[in-house]
């Protein structure tokens, strides 16, 4: 189906026909689906756009991803199907890999996750020869790549699963999610939460990468002023900020309209 431009709602609905697409070419699992229908609602509780909020979580998880010294970024069904090419973008520039890395793990679908990295130009993709398990976890979900997220010291983990980000914090990495849900387990397990839609924080911290090595190249910065930025960046205050929006946010955008009068008997 076409969906014109025009359409109020087009960028939740190209949204959705991707992920729909990337379930028939066998990239998002069926769970994946359900999955996003809650981060949409809480995206649209949000306002679908970028708050202060996380705008501020994306800077500090920019200055962090360029800090690490061995960082890494594990792709799921989702964000394969949704930014593959942001996410090539954002591993090219941080020269590190991608890998992928699923909850409901088939050998079928890493496959074909690595290929839509691959084709999306990333140069180092992993994931479909795991050789490492992360402790404490049963087996689908423990297996991971010795050189990626095994011996990462910084890991982006987009929608990622509770457990695991729990045990990717004691294993004393540190962990930056992009999760839409502020109460979500990962996003309080994690140092840094960004709490926004994949399909506009993956491409604004591409962004924010090629500006914060821009200044460090141009020498207007150092890795004191990327740790300065990271230092300022409160992840409790920004959960709770993230939150606040959602509880009051919808009722000001309301204000003022009032609903269509009953055209009904109401209740005669
Ligand atoms: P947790 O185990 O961390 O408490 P969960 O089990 O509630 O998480 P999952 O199903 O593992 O949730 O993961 C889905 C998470 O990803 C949800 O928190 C959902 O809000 C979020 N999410 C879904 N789609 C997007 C998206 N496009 N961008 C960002 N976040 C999203």
């Amino acid at each position: 189906m076409e969906i014109p431009k025009s359409h109020p709602r087009y960028a939740s609905l190209m949204t959705r026909h991707k992920l729909v697409e990337g379930h028939r070419n066998g990239l998002t699992a069926p769970e994946g689906l359900i999955a996003h229908g809650r981060g949409e609602a809480l995206d649209y509780l949000l306002g679908e756009r970028t708050t202060e909020w996380a705008a501020r979580a994306q800077r500090a998880a920019a200055a962090a991803l360029l800090l690490a010294t061995r960082p890494v970024i594990s792709v799921n069904g989702n964000v394969g199907a949704l930014v593959p090419e942001d996410i090539s973008a954002l591993a090219n520039a941080l020269d590190c890999p991608a890998e992928v890395n699923i909850f409901h793990r088939t050998e079928e679908r890493v496959s074909r996750l690595c290929q839509a990295l691959r084709g999306s130009g990333c140069v180092k993709v992993l994931g479909d020869r795991p050789d490492a398990k992360l402790p404490g976890l049963d087996h689908p979900r423990a297996v991971c790549c010795r050189d990626g997220i095994f011996s990462a010291d910084t890991v982006l983990v987009p929608l990622e699963d509770g457990d695991r980000a729990e045990v990717l914090v004691k294993m004393g990495k540190n962990v930056i999610t992009i999760d839409l849900n502020p109460l979500s387990r990962t996003a309080r397990a994690a140092h840094i939460t960004i709490v926004n839609n994949v399909v506009r924080a993956v491409p604004e911290l591409v962004k924010e990468v090629s500006e914060l090595k821009r200044d460090l190249g141009a020498g207007k910065l150092d890795s004191a002023g990327l740790d300065y930025i990271i230092k300022g960046f409160s992840n409790g205050e920004n959960l709770e900020g993230s939150l606040d929006i959602i509880r009051k946010g919808p009722l000001e955008r309301l204000k003022g309209q009032r609903p269509a009068p009953n055209s009904g008997t109401d209740g005669k």
